[in-house]
């Protein structure tokens, strides 16, 4: 069984991930970390340098320029393709400034995209895989332009930001999981209470337990 743990929101070092990072570090877990562009334009040498001392732990992945989530507009949905290739652009510039890494990945805030953004991702070769949640439109066009990595599993270890053990051990009970070869969850460290956090514990000792093997987007 493989997972991918889909980390998102990142906008600079906080007591939260210093503490999520220590644990994945502990276990020797891998997760895919959503960089948000606007705050990581802030971070000192030393602060990047966390992260990149921990690229054995953590890939990176393009969480947009501002992270914009509303009603009536998204970072990637009802904004023009000048935002949006600036908002890619700007930010994968950034990772590679800071972390030295060459982003490959993206994922949407609110996994909302439009056709604009699949004009800018066809002219984009960087970015080889993209993040979709199931049930959103043009799947057919974006898995022509891109790899998809299916968030197949939301929900399933976090809900409304909150995590539950007990949750994730009914769904592999229940037998959702059978029929899949990679697991993806979606995960927001940044809007966990402390028992979230300790319940994400649980969740990982369970995982190991039943030699779940975590991987980056660029293994499958
Ligand atoms: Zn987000």
């Amino acid at each position: 069984m493989k997972i991918i743990l889909k980390v998102d929101d990142f906008w600079g070092p906080t007591k939260r991930f210093s503490d999520f990072f220590k644990l994945i570090a502990d276990l020797n877990i891998k997760i895919c970390l959503g960089i948000v562009g606007k705050g990581a334009v802030k971070m000192t040498p030393e602060q990047c340098a966390e992260i990149i001392g921990l690229n054995k732990n953590i890939e990176i992945f393009n969480h947009s320029w501002a992270h914009i989530i509303s009603d009536e507009i998204k970072e990637f949905w009802h904004t023009d393709v000048y935002y949006q290739a600036y908002s890619l652009r700007v930010t994968n510039k950034i990772i590679k400034e800071k972390f030295g890494v060459d982003c490959e990945v993206v994922g949407f805030p609110a996994n909302a995209f439009s056709e604009n953004t699949l004009e800018i991702l066809s002219k984009f070769p960087d970015i080889k895989r993209v993040f979709y949640l199931k049930g959103w439109n043009h799947y057919d066009e974006l898995s022509a332009l891109k790899k998809i990595i299916d968030i197949n599993s939301n929900g399933a270890i976090e809900t409304d930001m909150k995590v539950d053990v007990n949750r994730l051990k009914g769904a592999f009970e229940s037998g959702v999981f059978s029929d899949k070869e990679v697991i993806t969850f979606q995960l927001h460290p940044s809007a966990w209470s402390e028992q979230s956090f300790g319940e994400f514990k649980s969740c990982l000792d369970f995982l190991i337990a039943l030699g779940a093997e975590f991987i980056f987007t660029n293994q499958l």
